[in-house]
């Protein structure tokens, strides 16, 4: 018998710019950096969008929203979240929690952190306890450490839904 639960992973890392705002978690945290990428560049929910995929099997957040079209242009990546959850639940599964960090070095997210959770629930329509998030630095070291690039990974368990 097919266990009633499966996991997925997703990692996005994007380069950064000089000027903020940082567009992460599906707000705009105050910066003196952004993130450069096609869409809004937003890095969690790019990570979070592929855990998800993952976990059903799906095609990932590159192959199904293109960074080359002209629609996906400068666009919320909370619609990419938005499908991967749809997908989820379309194939019978409900979110269970999920666990993400950011890696960057910069700036300070203690005071946005719960907000970007809230944001995050909100989005994928689950409760704000399932919502893990954390940052860390880069130690000054690799591209991350050296503010070049920002970073994102994520955990999701997801289950059966129950059959009504
Ligand atoms: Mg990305």
């Amino acid at each position: 018998m097919t266990i009633p639960y499966r996991i997925g992973l997703g990692h996005d890392t994007h380069r950064l710019g000089n000027g903020g705002p940082l567009r992460i978690g599906g707000i705009n945290v105050p910066a003196e950096i952004h993130s450069i990428g096609h869409s809004d560049a937003d890095v969690l929910l790019h990570a979070i969008t592929d855990a998800l995929l993952g976990a059903i099997t799906a095609p990932d957040i590159g192959r199904l929203f293109s960074d080359t079209a002209e629609e996906n242009r400068g666009r919320d990546s909370a619609d990419f979240l938005i499908e991967a959850v749809r997908r989820v639940r379309a194939a019978g599964f409900e979110i269970g929690n999920l666990d993400c960090v950011i890696l960057a070095q910069q700036p300070k997210f203690a005071s946005h952190i719960d907000t970007m959770r809230a944001r995050i629930a909100e989005i994928m329509d689950i409760s704000v306890d399932d919502v893990g998030l954390k940052a860390k630095t880069g130690e000054g070291v690799d591209a991350v450490g050296h503010a070049e690039a920002i970073a994102a990974r994520c955990v999701v368990l997801i289950h059966r839904s129950a059959v009504a």
